[in-house]
């Protein structure tokens, strides 16, 4: 069976390993390089620390556990990084709404250490304690995700697998035909045939499926990160301090980012304030022993729209009314890449719905309830 698979975000990358690994003959395109857009912004916090609806949180939980199965089948586990998350409230508000996640958690069968803010530098010396902090909860069992090296680890194993990456090559539109989807038209005006189609382009989903007359948006707010030089510090830990979320990047770089950091973005020019990256820096001295917030220096900005449809579910399935036509796409992808990347392989193979995708489908868009609120990423990001 050939499969196109738009997008090489670490939901296309994974659903490609999947496939490839499935005997498919896979043909990936890429308009710039693969990890560029959201997957390079993301925090890539593995967690279901504030998914509060069930089968939700759920699907979070069993994809942190699936994360271990890619790595042994990869076969490198490198960018998996183990060592927890600590959360940090410091208003009576956010230490009793803090307290509460912590019960909801526990009911759900989920780890969330509560500790004594004094003890945090138990989890680990570079976190400072201030007078301020009122609560504080561990989550052993959270991690966080090197998403450029797992995307190039997905992409491997799926070329040995006899994937074929087309990087820097942009889809311009599905081919529809009879009102089914056969293959996509490149932006050199060459056509490739397939036998499925799977749309994993992220923000950019809206635009190729108006081809077929759908109107959907999966743009949703944008966000930034900032990585700073190597060395910065020897933090181990996940960080979600009040007003940041800090954690260890590979070569004792930080990553920094923050709901009022995203709010400053410049949406015309596309970039983070100078003011704006000086506040993360000295915020994460703030909380982080070893960090010196006059030589700091960012080395990397990334800047990208989180896609997310409008109740910031995941979207997963088979386009309704176009065979052949799979849709992938989600907030949390880099918690969720693992178990929604298998279940789409299997359904695109087998044609059997897995149950587990049950309230995720793309049939929920047609008919948005509209008067849900609107999806807020920084409520499920922890950050406050
Ligand atoms: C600031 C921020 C923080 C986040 N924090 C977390 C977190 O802590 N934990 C977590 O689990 N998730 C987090 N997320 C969400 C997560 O990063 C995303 O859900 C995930 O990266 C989405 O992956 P994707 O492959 O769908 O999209 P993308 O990574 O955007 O990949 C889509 C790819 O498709 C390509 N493309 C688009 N159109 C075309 C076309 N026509 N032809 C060819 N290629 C095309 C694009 O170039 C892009 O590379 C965060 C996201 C952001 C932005």
């Amino acid at each position: 069976m050939k499969i196109v698979i738009v997008g090489g975000g670490v939901l296309g990358a994974s659903t490609a390993f999947q496939l490839a690994k499935r005997g498919c003959e896979v043909e990936l395109f890429e308009s710039g390089m693969p990890g560029g857009q959201a997957s390079a912004a993301s925090l890539a916090w593995l967690n279901s620390n504030s998914k509060e609806l069930r089968p939700y949180h759920d699907l979070n939980v069993i994809s942190m556990a699936e994360h271990l199965a890619v790595a042994r089948e990869l076969g490198t586990d490198n960018w998996l990084r183990r060592g927890g998350n600590l959360e940090v409230a410091a208003t009576e508000e956010s230490a009793h709404a803090l307290h509460a996640k912590a019960k909801r958690l526990h009911e759900y069968g989920y780890a969330a250490i509560e500790l004594d803010p004094k003890d945090l530098p138990r989890y680990d010396p570079q976190v400072r304690v201030h007078e301020d902090y009122l609560g504080a909860v561990f989550y052993p069992g959270e991690s966080w995700l090197d998403l450029p090296l797992l995307i190039h680890e997905l992409l491997r194993a799926a070329v040995a697998h006899g994937a074929i990456l087309r990087s820097h090559t942009t889809v311009d539109r599905l081919l529809v035909e009879s009102g089914q989807v056969n293959g996509v038209l490149l932006d050199d005006g060459s056509q490739v045939r397939a036998d499925r189609v799977v749309v994993a382009a992220g923000s950019r989903i809206g635009a190729l499926m108006s081809e077929v007359g759908v109107e959907v948006s999966t743009v949703g707010e944008p966000g930034a990160t900032v990585v700073t030089a190597p060395g910065t510090s020897a933090l181990s830990v996940l960080l979600h301090l009040p007003g940041i979320s800090v954690r260890p990047d590979p070569g004792g770089r930080l990553a920094i980012r923050s709901e009022r950091g995203d709010r400053s973005l410049d949406t015309d020019t596309w970039t983070l304030p100078d003011e704006t990256v000086t506040d993360l820096i000295r915020r994460a001295a703030h909380g982080v022993a070893d960090v010196d917030p006059t030589s700091t220096r960012s080395e990397r900005i990334s800047i990208a729209v989180r896609p997310y449809p409008f109740d910031g579910l995941p979207v997963v399935g088979f386009w309704n009314d176009v065979p052949n036509l799979y849709l992938i796409t989600m907030h949390s992808g880099a918690t969720l890449a693992a178990v929604t990347s298998r279940l789409a392989a299997e359904e695109l193979v087998t044609g059997i719905p897995p149950a587990l995708l049950n309230g995720f489908r793309p049939a929920r868009l047609i008919t948005p309830r509209r008067e849900l609120p609107e999806f807020d990423p920084h409520a499920v990001e922890a950050e406050v």
